[in-house]
């Protein structure tokens, strides 16, 4: 992040990574890094009673919730699964845990709460400095069951959103998947945080929002306190702490001018997405949520080409069943219909987990049991999903796509345990697609590179290029210390693109794009030119993303493409993108800034 000197004293500006266009300005409310706080206050002696009551309630109801969790994990991920919940309800019934609360609490005549927390404290640091690896790793045991305690006992719940009541700008280290999947858009204006970068997931949940969002700034979340006044430009990647009169009124002249840009490209919402020498460029919709569905049409994408389902998973306390998925997956299905949709199985891990599916936690998630390589390793879940969209998909246009293929034997292990499942339902004689259209996503190097071997056993490829430049530039997509290197023009990655295109083409297999890249104005022009047959993308981002493709002629576009592939530097390259979006599409110059 580059700090600049404020042009007008009293206020700051700060840069950092803008994920979400748009401006929003309002009272900041900063959330702690860890869940909720701990309400702090002295008793007396004669309390002392009431507060062991509320103690053991909130023991019960913990222990409670705990099997309850337990319970469904093991219904949809087996007993193996659900046994690591064991360590939890132990720490529930530690008698030394308790009676060291008891104890403390005659002692120190504070309110239950924040003995409860001193002496988890006290715990944690001493299991943090065994040897033994098992009970070490216990800490985070300790840490969970202490939240669950203490929010019980404090009557507040994980969802931290779920309780601002006026519009504010949210302001945090990092919001967990939770938090931005309960987020009201209609009470958080806009989001900014210390950590992150352009595709992790609060900056997807950001777009899916339509919340302006500014990322990466390093330090904001202690920098500013809540109740003051803070203009978020999620456009520029700006934050301006206690802006100026004159600031506010130059971004409300701005924002109106922007305002007319965007009612101008309203009006091609219905128009074909071609250029102006015919080649067709199909624009769909990546979406996050259901609740997305519904924008869609309006923003004039068709169909869904990339529904996330993990984040089905993020904000819930339990697991989705295959009833409740194959409603889901139905709903969206039938909203979009005749338009199809593309639904992605699983893409768990990276820089999403379910809270109530314990993973083992790895040095480098990343790179580690994520997506397909989760569903692969735990068959049984993996079928709940399967299951529901071979059920969805019986007289509706679905296909489903897997994430972060990385060799053509995983694709067969997927189809293959598609194929059971399909067994299954007709033993069992419900309804079910026969045909199943099925893609991969193209997002790992090796895939990109074998697609020759993969490309008989799918329908279809998606490139996925978040993570395609990630694991091709070894550039940590959330990382916003490394954000510099991220380059989409990194001529690397044209040339992955390129040939993915070619021998797909050569299978007479589609390839779709459905990374950020896809989002970007000045990169649309590149993937015309490098033959990519549709764009996936955020619905918000659809006319402005139209109205690049309508102004281009693809001939322009193919040697743009042709000279990008013989370019030195990742900035030369986005120089002549630029270049050409400046001459064609100026309109949308001034609209991205
Ligand atoms: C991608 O990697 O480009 C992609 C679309 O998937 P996600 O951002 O969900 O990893
Ligand atoms: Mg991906």
């Amino acid at each position: 992040m580059t700090e600049k000197t404020a042009e007008v004293p009293g206020e700051l500006v700060l840069q950092g990574i803008g994920v979400s266009p748009g401006v929003a300005v309002g009272e900041v409310v900063v959330f702690a890094a860890e869940g909720i706080p701990i309400p702090e206050r002295p008793i007396t002696e004669k309390d002392v009673p009431v507060e062991i009551t509320r103690f053991e309630e909130a023991l019960i109801k913990t222990r409670h919730q705990i099997s309850e969790i337990q319970r469904r994990v093991s219904a949809v991920l087996g007993e193996e699964h659900a046994s690591i919940f064991d360590a939890h309800l132990l720490v529930v019934d530690d008698r030394y845990f308790v009676e060291e609360v008891i104890r403390e609490l005659h002692e120190k005549h504070r309110n239950i709460e924040a003995v409860v927390g001193s002496v988890a404290e006290r715990y944690m640091e001493m299991l943090g400095k065994v040897e033994d690896d098992y009970l070490r790793e216990r800490t985070a045991d300790v840490r969970d069951v202490t939240r669950r305690v203490i929010e019980n006992l404090s009557g507040e719940t994980m969802d931290r959103m779920g309780q601002l009541e006026r519009p504010c700008i949210a302001v945090a280290r990092d919001f967990s998947p939770s938090d931005t999947a309960g987020m009201n858009r209609n009470i958080v204006h806009a989001f900014v945080t210390d950590i992150g970068s352009v595709t992790s997931h609060t900056a997807i949940m950001a777009r899916a929002l339509e919340v302006p969002a500014v990322v990466g700034l390093h330090d904001i979340s202690t920098r500013v306190t809540s109740g003051e006044t803070v203009l978020v430009d999620g456009t520029k990647g700006m934050v301006i702490i206690r802006p100026t009169s004159e600031r506010l009124l130059a971004y409300a002249k701005k924002a109106e001018d922007q305002k007319m840009i965007l009612c101008e490209l309203e009006t091609l919402k219905d128009k074909p997405s071609e250029t102006k020498d015919g080649y067709c460029m199909p624009i769909a919709a990546n979406i996050e949520l259901p609740m997305e569905v519904e924008g869609i049409g309006r923003f004039g994408a068709r169909g869904v080409g990339l529904f996330r389902t993990e984040f089905l998973f993020l904000d819930k306390d339990h697991l989705p069943d295959e009833e409740e998925q194959t409603t889901v997956y139905s709903d969206v299905a039938d909203q979009c219909a005749p338009d199809p949709v593309v639904i992605r199985t699983l893409d768990l891990g990276g820089d999403k987990f379910a809270s109530t599916l314990k993973t083992a936690s790895e040095l480098n998630p990343f790179l580690g049991q994520r997506a397909i390589r989760f569903c692969l390793a735990h068959p049984d879940f993996f079928k709940v999903q399967l299951r529901a969209l071979l059920r969805a998909a019986a007289g509706r246009s679905i296909s489903i796509m897997y994430p972060m293929i990385s060799c053509v034997t995983e694709v067969i292990q997927a189809n293959g345990i598609l194929e059971e499942c399909r067994k299954e339902l007709k033993k069992e004689g419900a309804p079910y697609a026969e045909k199943l259209r099925v893609g991969a996503m193209i997002e790992v190097p090796s895939a990109a590179l074998t697609v020759d071997l993969i490309a008989p056993h799918v329908d279809f490829f998606s490139i996925g290029t978040n993570d395609l430049i990630q694991y091709t530039l070894a550039v940590d997509r959330v990382n916003e210390n490394v954000a510099y290197l991220y380059k989409p023009t990194h001529v690397s990655i044209l040339k992955l693109i390129q040939q993915v295109v070619q021998t797909a083409h050569d299978s007479r297999i589609p390839v779709a794009v459905c990374g950020q890249m896809a989002a970007s104005p000045e990169m649309v022009p590149l993937l015309i030119g490098l033959g990519v047959d549709e764009l996936s993308i955020s619905p918000p981002s659809v006319p402005m993303i139209k109205d690049v493709v309508r102004s281009l002629r693809y001939t322009e576009c193919a040697r743009l493409a042709e000279g990008a592939l013989q370019a030195r530097t990742p900035d030369d390259i986005l120089e002549e993108c630029c270049a050409l979006l400046a001459k064609r599409a100026p309109e949308i110059l001034e609209l991205i800034g």
